[in-house]
């Protein structure tokens, strides 16, 4: 009779959209997956996100591909799940300060020269490309309309890869409290969390956000980060035609499904108050100068009212490019850190999980590995 080789034991650290997504991939592949958060699923950044599915402005091409792939793959789920509301790809606008930092034209030529869908518009030409915008705030330089981007709801998409990883006999453990990898003699022999605690492995994936470079020094392993604090608005429902995703000089802004919109910006972020212990305060004044910036580039000017605010680190490496991948020196050691994790999030699991799997490295992410910081 033949034999069969016992399943990869896998273990995921992390219930944000990075560990879901490798979870669920991982899972559909035959692995034996238990994917470990410490609290609840979605709590981290990706709870928090404005969630802009782009590749738009300049990069490495390396990290341009794996992006518009990203883009590919939210794409294939769009019209395999016609209609969802978290997941719209209705475009986005942008436009720079009226200043010397303008680099709207010089954006327009690169995007063009890449092939990436971009649409150079005056201010009066915008209504008919993308309703709800005032066209007074844009500056004079113009716009660039992207019709090909989007925005996901990152919770929404979590709730909706969970139950398909457990179909495909995935183990959740949530609130099981901070977890760390342990290793003997070169390679990865388990996970332990502080309150759930320990599971053999074959394999790990570390995919902990902002937690990630803190956790993986634990193993002796360097990923350098600039993850900031940021901060996330939801208004409460507004009457709007808006539908693009708006990067604009003094604010960023989407829809959600709960006709609500989500703002951020990075002199928001920067007022952001962190105190000895860690813990963030945010100021009355920043929340409503952010809501005042929102009214302004929304056609009728709406009062604006918030509902609610999320206040965090952003998962961002020290050079701004993702880090995924096997580490070098210990066998079944995985990581994936990153900002645009929204854009990545479904490329990113995909191309992990066939990596984990198969053992053979995939050329999309070979620029993308720790070792690169030594
Ligand atoms: C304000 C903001 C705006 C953004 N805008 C965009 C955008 O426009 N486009 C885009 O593509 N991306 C954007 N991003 C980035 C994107 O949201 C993140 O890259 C992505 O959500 C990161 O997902 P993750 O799975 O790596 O981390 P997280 O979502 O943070 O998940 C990590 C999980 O691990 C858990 N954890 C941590 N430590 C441990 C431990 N020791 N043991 C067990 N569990 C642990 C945490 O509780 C958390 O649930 C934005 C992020 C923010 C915050």
């Amino acid at each position: 009779m033949p034999t069969q080789s016992p399943a990869l034991r896998v273990v995921v650290i992390g219930g944000g959209i990075f560990g879901v997504s490798s979870a669920l991939q991982l899972a559909r592949r035959g692995a034996d997956v238990t994917l470990v958060t410490e609290g609840s699923f979605a709590a981290g950044a990706s709870g928090r996100s404005l969630s802009w599915l782009n590749s738009s402005r300049r990069r490495s091409l390396p990290y341009h591909h794996l992006r518009m792939a990203g883009i590919d793959r939210y794409r294939t789920l769009a019209a395999r799940h016609p209609g969802l509301p978290w997941l719209r790809f209705d475009g986005g606008l942008t436009w720079d300060a009226e200043d010397g930092t303008n680099e709207i034209a010089a954006a327009y030529a690169y995007e063009r020269s890449l092939g990436y869908d971009s649409t150079w518009l005056q201010a009066d030409e915008i209504a008919a490309a993308t309703p709800g915008v005032d066209p007074r705030t844009v500056t004079s330089p113009g716009a660039i309309f992207n019709p090909g981007e989007g925005w996901v709801d990152l919770p929404s998409l979590i709730r909706h890869l969970l139950p398909a990883f457990e179909a495909h006999g995935g183990h959740m453990v949530a609130e099981a409290g901070p977890a760390r990898v342990e290793t003997a003699n070169g390679r990865v022999t388990g996970v332990v969390a502080a309150e759930a605690g320990r599971f053999e492995a074959d394999a790990v994936l570390v995919a902990a956000g902002p937690a990630t470079p803190k956790l993986v020094a634990g193993n002796g392993i360097t990923i350098p980060d600039a993850t900031p604090v940021s901060l996330l608005l939801e208004t409460e429902p507004v009457e709007t035609q808006l539908r693009a995703v708006l990067n604009t000089p003094r604010v960023a802004m989407r829809p959600t499904p709960r006709g609500t919109l989500v703002l951020d910006s990075a002199w928001s972020e920067e007022e952001v108050v962190t105190r000895p212990d860690g813990s963030h305060e945010v100021r009355q004044s920043t929340l409503d100068g952010l809501l005042a910036e929102a009214s302004k580039v929304l056609a009728g000017n709406p009062a604006l009212r918030l509902a609610r605010y999320g206040v965090g680190p952003k998962p961002i490496p020290l050079d701004g490019e993702p880090v995924f991948g096997a580490v070098a020196g210990i066998a079944g050691y995985h990581v994936a850190f990153s900002h645009s994790g929204a854009t990545l999030g479904l490329i990113a699991g995909e191309l992990l999980a066939e990596e984990i799997v198969t053992g053979a490295p995939h050329p999309m992410l070979a620029p993308f590995r720790a070792a690169r910081f030594g």
